[in-house]
């Protein structure tokens, strides 16, 4: 069934701890990509041997996963995770575990792993563990929970926001009873830390699915955030955007302002603490989004020296996949295509050649602005000579 097999460096390592009598296992996302035939984005490995026994057994080898006992191996200038079978309990906050315990059984440790198509294992020898049905559920392609969902959310309320993220990366849907405890459990999404959020929804939006974030609204998962939930379904196809972060935010943020959830794309964002710039460039598509987008070539220009390039094609993007926009994208990249000035560092003319002229203080900010403004109209007219008698010839 397995296309994909895992690198040498990989193999070595569970090979050795075979060797070593230390039963050892790929295990989690690796399988599940490997029985998908799809290429694993890393490799994990479990074992019976405790992180001392592994810190001895690999030279070089670091215990990098604190209390979770994971060691980084090394391997021909590879690096693996390699982490003890472990149990887990008494979780905190609906996120973490107060007890954390190594043990001597592989289905002990699958038993506290998240869905049934994370749950499973494959020995060097490519023998499957599969006690919780996960290759069942990855042919039906059904998200499930290994054991009660209800249980499991309680114990990690990200577990909820996994389910849409793998759904929606996999193409998969979300068994009935795991998705009735998410409604259930929805609220408890509001302790999870923002930054956990925003990267869980990150990647939703970045799937072939983005639509699945929008989901998350109408479940619940993200009311701590939300004046109220989005009315279902909307005309707008996130699908439609680029797949981008920036773009995907924007459209992401927007559609919530727009039908009143958050008072503004940018605040949400702040909230769920993405990093300033993209919090910057976002608030300003938005605002853009908000009216009607420029018409003209002078108008994209004098839209580009107020919010710059990025913010503008980012709004023309999104302007363009929701249907809000027919030629208005178009024409802003004929104008980013011709050259034309639309700021002072295009001007043929900078302050230096003002203050030549005899100009100084704020009347060479204000002559800039000036002469800028008039090349935006007239963009054959950014030459030097002929700004330069435009700013004598109005000099005092
Ligand atoms: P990806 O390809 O996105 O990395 P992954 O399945 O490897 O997917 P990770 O977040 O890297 O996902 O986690 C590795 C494995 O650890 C999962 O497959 C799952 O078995 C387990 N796991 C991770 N997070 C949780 C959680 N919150 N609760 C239970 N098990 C988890
Ligand atoms: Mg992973």
């Amino acid at each position: 069934m397995a296309t994909i097999t895992p690198p040498k460096y990989v193999r070595q390592v569970l090979v050795t701890l075979q060797g070593r009598g230390y039963p050892a296992f790929l295990v989690g996302g690796c399988v599940r990509d490997m029985l998908l035939g799809v290429q694993p984005n890393d490799w994990d490995i479990t074992t019976a041997a405790l992180p001392e026994q592994l810190l001895e057994l690999f030279p070089g080898a670091r215990v990098t996963g604190g209390r979770h006992g994971t060691v980084t191996v090394r391997v021909n200038s590879h690096s693996v995770e390699v982490t003890p079978f472990r149990v887990e309990g008494g979780y905190r906050d609906h996120r973490h575990p107060e007890l954390v315990q190594f043990v001597a059984d592989l289905t002990a440790d699958l038993s506290r792993r998240d869905f049934t198509v994370n749950a499973m294992a494959l020995s060097a020898d490519g023998l499957l563990s599969d006690p919780f049905g996960g290759a069942a559920d990855l042919r039906r392609g059904v998200i499930r929970c290994v054991g009660e969902p209800e249980r499991r959310f309680e114990e990690d309320a990200l577990r909820m926001l996994r389910a849409l993220r793998f759904s929606a990366r996999l193409g998969f849907s979300i068994d009935l009873f795991t998705m009735e405890a998410i409604r259930e459990k929805a609220p408890l999404c509001a302790v999870l830390p923002p930054e956990r959020v925003r990267e869980e929804l990150e990647k939703i939006l970045l799937t072939a699915a983005p639509e699945t974030a929008l989901e998350a609204v109408s479940l619940g998962l993200l009311d701590s955030y939300l004046h109220r939930r989005l009315p279902q379904p909307l005309p707008e196809r996130l699908s439609a955007l680029p797949r981008r972060a920036l773009e995907r935010w924007v459209g992401f943020a927007w559609l919530l302002e727009h039908y009143g959830c958050v008072s503004s794309a940018g605040g949400f964002l702040q909230a769920l603490r993405l990093d300033g710039r993209s919090i910057h460039l976002c608030s300003q598509a938005s605002l853009l989004l908000n009216a009607p987008l420029p018409e003209t070539e002078a108008d994209w220009k004098r839209c580009l020296r107020r919010c710059g390039i990025e913010a503008s094609l980012c709004a023309a993007r999104v302007a363009e996949a929701f249907g809000r926009d027919g030629r208005s994208g178009k024409l802003l990249r004929s104008v980013l295509k011709s050259g034309e000035c639309f700021s002072l560092r295009q001007l043929a003319v900078t302050g230096d050649d003002l203050m030549a002229l005899g100009l100084r203080g704020r009347a060479v900010g204000e002559m800039l602005e000036f002469l800028l403004d008039y090349v935006i109209d007239y963009p054959e007219n950014n030459r030097r000579e002929l700004l330069l008698s435009l700013a004598g010839g109005t000099e005092e």
